[in-house]
């Protein structure tokens, strides 16, 4: 009989997904081992059990502190359990073992005058073992109170301080508390998409839900030199590299934009030219789109936050591409998106002070209930010598491949 400390490891909604499951859980399998690679010596073995993952040190009790800070960020995870896993299966050895875990745990928990309640909870996935979960719940629990001080401990089954969870797989595991994951789909299992990545606030809030989503990114960023300076382009590296810690890592396009910025400037009413200009990018982006094998795009929209964001302003940017737009904002209060920003990590990058090219030269008063056909209408009229432009500004696109 052989006891030691591990990690247990839950996952969401791909267990929903038959047919793709088996799919989801080795692109899984194979992010949490390529993130621990750094930390592994060899030892550290991450295998399948009966519908959670099991990391675990082949030599003796996993260091879990190291282990988890590179495991959190993976999307897909629903939670954490520290586990104690033993390969003992007699009722009277569990009822050991449970109860050593769970005394040792007591020790943590401030004692009250009243006592602290518990239950022990069993899950039974080995259909084969002799006991039923309930049978297995009590014969534990007995043992643990009948060991405890007079009035240390009482059974509270509804709504209990502690609550042991024993589950019977291949192996025993015990453990009391489990930790919340990321959540979300594994990332690039849903497919690829184009984000539309500036240094504002609100895409790279996007980018992260979309890929949490499972949506794998590419990211383009449209700059302006001289319009904007360098330090733009430099903090939104920054951005796709805190992106990149939950990816694993982001290719970053950056598209020189100015040519593209001037001809609309020239060529299309002030009050009009943000439409365009946001058009030019969907235009180049839905390029850039084909050019990678994406599928969507992505943006940091949110319904009525800023003129350009109002339904109809949408409206008339979005017959710019041919492909589905993603918002993971449309609906969210600019506080939910600072919160989301700060969680992320992005915010503090976010906040510091640049030029975005569309405020360039941007009206006082820009127009914020554009018709699209009208539009639409005007565009076709310079399309003709806009495209190559844009073509251009493809062609000329840096591409960098940013580690976390
Ligand atoms: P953000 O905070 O993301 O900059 P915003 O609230 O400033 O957004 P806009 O400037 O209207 O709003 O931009 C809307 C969306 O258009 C952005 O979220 C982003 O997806 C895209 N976008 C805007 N400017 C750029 C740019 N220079 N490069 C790439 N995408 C851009
Ligand atoms: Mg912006």
């Amino acid at each position: 009989m052989h006891t030691k400390k591990v990690l247990l490891v839950k996952y969401g909604e791909i267990s929903l997904r038959k047919g793709n499951r088996k799919h989801f859980e080795h692109a899984l399998l194979d992010m949490i081992r390529a993130n621990l690679k750094p930390v592994n010596n060899g030892n550290i073995r991450v295998s399948r059990e009966q519908g959670r993952f099991l990391i675990e040190d082949t030599l003796g009790d996993l260091d879990v502190s190291a282990v988890l800070p590179r495991v959190r960020r993976i999307f897909g995870i629903t939670g954490f359990c520290r586990a104690i896993k033993t390969t003992a299966r007699d009722i009277n050895d569990l009822c050991e073992i449970g109860h050593a875990f769970f005394s040792d745990y007591l020790k943590s928990v401030a004692p009250r005058s009243d006592g602290i309640s518990f239950k022990v909870e069993t899950k039974r996935s080995d259909k084969n073992y002799p006991l039923t979960s309930t049978e297995i719940s009590c014969a534990i629990g007995e043992k643990i109170f009948l060991a405890a001080e007079e009035n240390d401990l009482r059974v509270d089954v509804h709504a209990p301080d502690i609550q042991l969870w024993v589950e019977i797989r291949n192996d025993v595991y015990f453990y009391v508390r489990s930790e919340s994951g990321e959540g979300g789909l594994p990332y690039g299992s849903s497919g690829k998409g184009v984000l539309l990545l500036s240094g504002g606030f609100d895409s790279p809030v996007a980018g992260y839900l979309a890929a949490r989503r499972g949506v794998e990114i590419v990211a383009v960023y449209f700059h302006s030199p001289p319009f904007v300076s360098e330090r733009a382009a430099d903090k939104v590296k920054d951005i796709a590299r805190q992106l990149a810690m939950y990816t694993g890592g982001v290719k970053l396009c950056v598209v020189p934009f100015t040519e593209t910025q001037v001809f609309l400037k020239e060529n299309t009413p002030h009050e009009k030219l943000t439409i365009f200009l946001k058009r030019a990018m969907l235009h180049i982006a839905s390029r850039l789109t084909e050019r990678e094998r994406a599928l969507c795009l992505v943006t940091g929209d949110a319904v009525g936050q800023v003129a350009s964001q109002t339904i109809h302003s949408l409206a008339a940017v979005e017959s710019a591409t041919r492909f589905p737009v993603l918002r993971p904002l449309a609906a969210m209060d600019k506080q939910i998106i600072m919160d989301v920003a700060k969680k992320i990590g992005t915010h503090d990058i976010s906040a510091r002070p640049y030029e975005d090219c569309c405020t360039v030269f941007v009206a006082k008063h820009p127009e914020n209930k554009p018709n699209f056909g009208v539009i639409e209408k005007m565009e076709a009229r310079f399309f003709a010598e806009l495209s190559p432009i844009m073509d251009e500004a493809l062609n000329n696109a840096e591409f960098f491949d940013i580690l976390p």
